[in-house]
């Protein structure tokens, strides 16, 4: 079977969990792709790239050797021979790889390399442009999403969780910022596709979402 499930939606709504555990459940592959964004935004910092510089960015992404694989229920992401799984989830890069994501050529290639990812099917794509421009023929689409004061708690929780000195203000203005930019750019900005179904994760655990998402996929 070559089936796609496509899984977009802002910071904060919870969408990655979800993905993990769908994907788990059904045996699927599941491809966390703002995971890629934020290798290619790590090693434009270490190769002293700027977000200005589309063609140096393009040969960063022709040459990025990105695996991913599971370890004991976590996904985890090696760039080259390195595993950049925590590197990649910094604050620094939550902003950097939201401006490079902006760049067409960055888009372009990573756009090339999920339609690889995804050409045996059977895989979970979750991001912010699976449903619209990646997977526009996938066979299920949903879009997560939630108030932006939970989505703000529950980030704020996860920096807490992984012993990041942050304060809920500046974790509620950074979001903010993210969603601005990923909304308003040109190229595959953030949006539900048109035939996506939309829940609202505001009121519900991760559980009750997988449940429902699971339900509309059995229907
Ligand atoms: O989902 P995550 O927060 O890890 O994504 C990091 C950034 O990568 C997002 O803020 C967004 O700008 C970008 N992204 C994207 N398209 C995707 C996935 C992520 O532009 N499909």
């Amino acid at each position: 079977m070559n089936t796609i499930i496509t899984i977009d939606g802002p910071a904060g709504s919870g969408k990655s969990t979800v993905s993990r555990m769908i994907a788990e459940t059904l045996q699927f592959f599941y491809l966390d792709t703002g995971a890629m964004y934020r290798a290619v935004a790590l090693q434009a910092k270490r190769e002293g790239v700027d977000c200005g510089d589309s063609k140096k960015l393009e040969r960063i992404c022709d040459n990025i050797d990105l695996n991913f694989w599971m370890d004991g229920g976590c996904n985890k992401l090696s760039l080259g021979s390195e595993d950049v799984t925590l590197a990649i989830r910094s604050p620094e890069m939550d902003m950097l790889s939201s401006k490079i994501s902006a760049v067409k050529e960055v888009r372009d290639a990573m756009k090339t390399l999920q339609r690889k990812m995804g050409s045996k099917g059977r895989m979970v794509a979750e991001g912010r442009d699976m449903g619209t421009v990646v997977f526009p023929d996938a066979d299920y689409k949903f879009f997560v999403t939630a108030l932006p004061e939970i989505r703000a708690e529950r980030r704020f929780k996860e920096w807490q969780d992984r012993g990041e000195i942050v304060s809920m203000a500046e974790v509620a203005k950074e979001l903010k910022k993210r969603d601005n930019q990923d909304t308003n750019r040109d190229i595959a900005p953030l949006r539900p596709a048109k035939d996506a179904k939309v829940i609202d994760s505001t009121a519900l655990n991760q559980n009750e979402v997988v449940e429902l998402i699971l339900k509309e996929i059995k229907k």
